[in-house]
């Protein structure tokens, strides 16, 4: 077997200190195959989101490793970390927005302009994803005036833009309805499918769990149940 893309080990992860600490996850072991799909599923309030920030490197365990290709990512810090979050990892979180004022081109290159990409090949790039998401007209106006599935392609066409080898995204079809939700699923499963990025995601929708290659269901900060496609 090839190694991982990424490797969890134990994680634990505890909320504040003292009387009021709290556990929200309790020793998670979980391995990530480059290029599969896999929808972590639970209940609000079970750990899903603690685990993909753990996960995506945003957020440290307070024990546990977790490997990125076979490298301990314990001995990342400060710019090192980031650049290596901002190179493997793509976005879609609920609470990264778009920034309104700016075009959508703007939001897309952000990632680019962090890596330090020069401003033309940015434009070039941001483009490139915008046509991915069938947003290339739309790259102009400014962010807040785009609909509800329309900023959720051009957060995925930030995600995209840096080339990543994972895509985390955390309930990416929450605020949108049916329809808009179907195109927006089929881009992210397209992105999986014909560029082999791996796709984390957190979702309550058991269809868009169903598509996935393999399901992990998290309850209470614990892994307790796992299935994997037929
Ligand atoms: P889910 O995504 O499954 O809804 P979360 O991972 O967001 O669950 O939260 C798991 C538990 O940890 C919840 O009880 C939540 O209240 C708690 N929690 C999450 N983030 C924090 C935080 N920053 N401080 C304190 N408690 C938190
Ligand atoms: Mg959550």
């Amino acid at each position: 077997m090839s190694t991982p893309v990424i490797s969890a080990q134990d994680l634990r992860k505890t909320y504040g200190r003292g009387g009021g600490s709290f556990e929200a996850l309790k020793g998670v072991s979980l391995d990530i195959a480059a290029g599969e799909s896999l929808a972590i599923i639970g209940k609000s309030g079970s750990g899903k989101s603690t685990l993909m920030h753990l996960l995506a490197l945003m957020d440290e365990p307070t024990s546990g490793t977790i490997e990125l290709e076979g490298r301990d990512t314990a001995t990342l810090a400060g710019r090192v970390l980031n650049r290596v979050r901002n190179k493997t990892f793509g976005f879609v979180f609920q609470q990264f927005f778009l920034t309104a004022n700016q075009s959508v081109l703007e939001n897309v290159v952000l990632p680019l302009k962090i890596a330090g990409v020069p401003a033309r090949e940015r434009r070039m790039r941001g483009m490139a994803a915008l046509e991915q998401m069938q947003l290339a007209d739309k790259a102009k106006n400014r962010a807040v005036n785009l609909s509800g599935g329309q900023k959720q392609r051009a957060v995925i066409a930030r995600a995209l833009v840096n080339d990543p080898r994972v895509i985390f995204a955390d309930e990416p079809t929450g605020n949108l309805d049916t329809s808009t939700g179907g195109v927006v699923e089929d881009l992210l499963f397209r992105l999986n499918r014909d560029q082999g990025i791996t796709l984390v995601v957190v979702t309550h929708d058991e269809e868009l769990a169903a598509k996935c290659d393999r399901r992990i269901h998290i309850k209470d900060g614990l892994i307790v149940d796992e299935e994997v496609a037929a």
